[in-house]
């Protein structure tokens, strides 16, 4: 029996405005080399400047993972040569990272457990290599942009645990805002560290590193593959052969890992610190600011429960992205009542998105569901037509109040109207009123109905009920 061994290292790319050492935009997306300056092309003695916005990230990040923060800190070389990266070096962190010794928590079928977060150190981004037919392109738009590499203790045991550290530590990412961490744009990047053991076994075996796999699914089937392929090694007697400290690649068209390059050792990188840098000086003063974070995925969902009543299973929901709790305090903010919040937000907007759209990009945003949610409360609507608006709303742009004018939805409560149609009813079932008064109550839901029909559904029921009520 074996048991799997798996250590995350996450890249993800804070969302500063500027790059880590030089003042040019971060902006993603433009023509290549558009963003481009001395420091980020390496002209021979241009000088980096730290970026404090990014240094103040790391802290906020630390602290949500209750880190120790370093406030003494060294910015390091780390060399090696590729057509992306002018300096044939990268500025990064080695021998003391910003972050050290954090934790955070997943939590798999009901199982909570500690996944240790061993460090998390600021470095600058390389630039893109553009591979076309014949030809390569280099873009350096990308070169010096921030990054926190996020490393964890080989602390997880299937493919399951990473994919959940994985998905925690995207949404810690987002709510503190320090990161789109948005992954098909590559903010947000990981790289996964596989080994087996036999069970029981305390030791670590040779760890394989599968690079830069942008989905959670895909990070599953690698592991998956990765696994499977060690564990027959082993069987088959070819373990020394064949797992060996190596890099490889994950293929998305056959779900299988290949290798790339030999995994080469922090030794041949000829680290030093960087003599262009000052160390890291965090002064109280920045810490007192930066430890001051936003409330976290999991303090929230404590909060909608124990203080707004929500049930487990929809606050989990909720939380599942930031913007979907953004989207829930946009209408708790606005003053609805929290499980008409739910109901609409968690069955009848998510029911509504199709074809990949998401609550960020819903057609109908929280101020157009607050605008909904009033004209429900304030009883202009009933919740069955509140559901026809939203249909419309979802196709078309246009105003709660105009979808309701256009449908013809208003709840009938003006007394006058309401008595003329009981009139109507009573007058023309003598028999069933006769049987009522001589004491068969059931019969009053059939009044209620039938003045219902005849308001064509328009009728608030709570005032169709009050008014029958007093006149029968
Ligand atoms: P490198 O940059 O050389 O990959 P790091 O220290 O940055 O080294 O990352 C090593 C990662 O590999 C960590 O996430 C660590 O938890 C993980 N790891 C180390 N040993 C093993 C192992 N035997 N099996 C699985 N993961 C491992
Ligand atoms: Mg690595
Ligand atoms: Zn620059």
């Amino acid at each position: 029996m074996f048991e799997t061994v798996i250590g995350l290292e996450v890249h993800c790319q804070l969302n500063t405005k500027t790059k880590i050492f030089c003042s040019c935009s971060t902006s993603f997306g433009d023509k290549a080399n558009t963003h481009v300056c001395p420091v980020c092309l390496a002209l021979p003695g241009a000088l980096p400047v730290l970026n404090k916005a990014a240094v103040l990230k790391a802290i906020s990040f630390g602290t949500a993972v209750n880190a120790t923060i370093n406030q003494n800190s060294v910015f390091d070389r780390k060399n090696y040569f590729y057509p992306d990266l002018p300096k044939a070096y990268q500025i990064s962190q080695f021998t003391i990272p910003i972050v050290e010794h954090g934790e955070l928590f997943i939590n798999v079928n009901g199982v909570e457990k500690r996944i240790g977060i061993t460090r998390a150190h600021l470095e600058e981004d390389a630039g893109k290599n553009n591979h076309e037919d014949s030809r390569s392109l280099v873009d350096l738009n990308r070169a010096g942009t921030p990054l926190l590499e996020i490393v964890s203790e080989p602390d997880m045991r299937s493919s399951d645990e990473a994919v959940a550290y994985l998905k925690k530590l995207h949404s810690i990412l987002r709510f503190l805002n320090i990161s789109d961490a948005n992954m098909q744009e590559g903010s947000f990047r990981c790289d996964v560290n596989v080994s087996i053991r036999p069970k029981g076994d305390e030791k670590l075996y040779t760890r394989v590193e599968v690079k830069n796999i942008n989905s959670f699914k895909f990070i599953q089937k690698a592991i998956e593959y990765e696994v499977e392929r060690q564990v027959s090694a082993w069987e088959d007697g070819k373990y020394d052969k064949e797992v060996f400290q190596e890099t490889r690649l994950f293929d998305a068209s056959n779900g299988t890992t290949r290798s790339m390059r030999g995994k080469e050792d922090s030794a041949e990188y000829r680290y030093f610190p960087d003599p262009d840098l000052l160390p890291v000086f965090i002064t109280d003063e920045m810490m007192k600011d930066a430890t001051q974070i936003p409330e976290l995925p999991d303090q929230k969902r404590a909060r909608y429960i124990s203080e707004l009543g929500i049930k487990e299973n929809d606050a989990d929901v909720l939380i599942s992205t930031y913007e979907s709790a953004k989207y829930f305090e946009d209408l708790i903010n606005d003053n609805h009542e929290p499980k008409l919040c739910v109901t609409w937000l968690n069955v009848e907007l998510l029911a509504r998105l199709k074809n990949g759209a998401t609550i960020e990009t819903s057609p109908v945003d929280s101020s157009k569901m607050n605008q909904l949610l009033t004209r429900i409360e304030d009883k202009t609507i009933s919740q069955k037509a509140a559901k026809d608006v939203l249909d419309y709303l979802m196709e078309r742009d246009d105003s709660v109040d105009s979808v309701i004018e256009k449908l013809g939805l208003k709840q009938i409560s003006d007394d006058g109207s309401i008595l003329a149609v009981i009139d109507d009813v009573l007058n023309k079932n003598p028999d069933k009123v006769a049987e009522y008064k001589s004491g068969k109550d059931k019969l009053f839901g059939f009044f209620v109905g039938q003045v219902m029909k005849e308001g064509k559904g328009a009728f608030n029921p709570a005032k169709v009920n009050e008014l029958l009520k007093k006149k029968i």
